[in-house]
């Protein structure tokens, strides 16, 4: 197996409409991060700084146990050191950074990412994406509710949905990355993949050397706009023993500290600056970044979002519950009213506070007069398509009824002609198909 190493370079930009640099970015023989700090401009610096200067005490050759354990421990204690910070100084509660940490322990990388800054790959031609963005509209691209290009211009696609916050149900994701020759890797703030596109990124990131590429990437992300702070940070593989090329930046082998980790006037908190705070809440208020956290989607567009769609089922019921109604009110139908046979209109069905029916027609046929199957039948209620086909229906059972007769006698005297029977026995004979 060939023996690796890797250049780097390490470059931020404040951008064209950010007063301050909230990222952090960081380049050495032994690390690579980018954090990307939120929380109002102040609050954003201090977050970002405090936890790079946590990650950069992993930049030494004599780390104890295996790196992932030791990157672990790091973020940990970077974690601890944003809630010191936002305990001594309540101003800056809610401060919170992005974190994307690569840690060389001479054969592979200990990976950690927290956040929406990203780590891509380019092996070859191919550019890969190593980082899942801890994003609301990421989770929607999860449950297929929306496209990559959608997410692009998603009017929520700056929320996150996890940072180091200086809390402790905020984890960041960890896993092994096993580098080849050749491979290039970018760290960058979403600064950077706001503004160009991943196909943009795959183009740069080939340029002729890593210095290059960090160069056009961010001239690109201002061309592109530059609404945040970029920042980019690469790493090239070569052979280890490769001689250094005098050309680029990392040849003189001095760790490269950029952004606000990087300013000599990075904020303090909770020593003696209380006087600040005013500026910094007023930062904050002005400050799109402060917004950025989110746990969860907001809650109160979640509940809306319940309404809406209670809203919209009533709605449906509503028209659907209009449109049964109208047409039960074109149905009819023969039943037994008081022991008459009874012309109705509407449907043998009713809903509680609804009357769904009404008498039409009482006729004068006896239920009682009806042969035993046919009174069954009125009994039950005998649907009719129009109010003509109850007439027709009332018509056939005054046949069937049995009158009594004007004057008893001993054998029957009101015989029903042949033609009436015929006519019973037909009618019988279509109710009972
Ligand atoms: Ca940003």
């Amino acid at each position: 197996m060939t023996e690796l190493t890797y250049r780097y370079v390490a470059l931020s930009d404040t951008g064209l409409r950010r007063a301050g640099n909230e990222d952090s970015g960081y380049a050495s023989d032994h690390l690579l991060v980018v954090a990307d700090g939120m929380g109002g401009a102040a609050a954003g610096e201090l977050a970002s700084s405090e936890t790079m200067h946590v990650i950069r005490q992993l930049d030494r050759s004599d780390l104890d146990g295996d790196a992932m354990a030791a990157l672990e421990q790091a973020v940990d204690d970077a974690n601890e050191r944003l809630a010191a910070l936002i305990t001594a100084d309540p101003a800056v509660e809610g401060m919170g950074t992005t974190l994307d940490a690569l840690l060389w322990d001479g054969e592979k990388f200990a990976f950690a990412h927290i956040g929406d800054s990203r780590v891509y790959r380019l092996r070859g031609p191919e550019l890969t994406q190593i980082s899942t963005d801890h994003t609301f509209v990421q989770s929607l691209i999860d449950e297929g509710r929306i496209s990559p290009a959608e997410a692009r211009v998603h009017p929520h696609r700056s929320l996150i949905l996890r940072a180091m916050l200086g809390r402790d149900d905020n984890a960041a994701d960890l896993s092994w990355l096993q580098p080849s020759l050749g491979d290039r890797y970018l760290l960058c703030s979403d600064g950077l993949t706001d503004m160009v596109t991943d196909d943009v990124i795959r183009r740069t990131l080939g340029a002729e050397t890593i210095d290059m590429a960090a160069t056009e990437l961010v001239r690109l992300a201002l061309e592109g706009g530059g609404y945040d702070n970029v920042t980019v940070v690469i790493a090239e593989f070569v052979r280890l023993g490769t001689e250094p090329d005098e050309n680029l930046s990392s040849a003189d082998g001095q760790p490269q500290l950029v952004g606000a980790a990087a300013s000599q006037e990075r904020p303090r908190t909770g020593e003696g600056t209380s006087g600040t705070d005013a500026t910094r809440r007023k930062a904050a208020d002005l400050d799109p970044e402060e917004l950025r956290y989110a746990p969860r989607p907001p809650s109160r567009n979640r509940w809306f979002r319940w309404v809406a769609a209670l809203v919209v089922i009533m709605a449906i019921l509503g028209a659907v519950g209009a449109y049964a109604y109208d047409w039960s009110q074109k149905q009819y139908f023969v039943a037994a009213d008081n022991g008459k046979v009874t012309i109705f209109r509407g449907v043998q069905a009713d809903i509680p506070g609804i009357t769904l029916q009404h008498v039409e027609r009482v006729t004068d046929v006896e239920l009682s007069s009806l042969p035993e199957f046919r009174r069954q039948q009125v009994e039950a209620g005998i649907q009719a398509s129009s109010r003509a086909d109850a007439e027709k229906t009332v018509a056939e059972l005054d046949q069937l009824a049995v009158r009594p007769t004007p004057a008893p006698t001993k054998t029957p005297s009101r015989k029903p002609t042949p033609s009436k029977t015929t006519s019973a026995a037909a009618a019988s004979a279509v109710w009972l198909q």
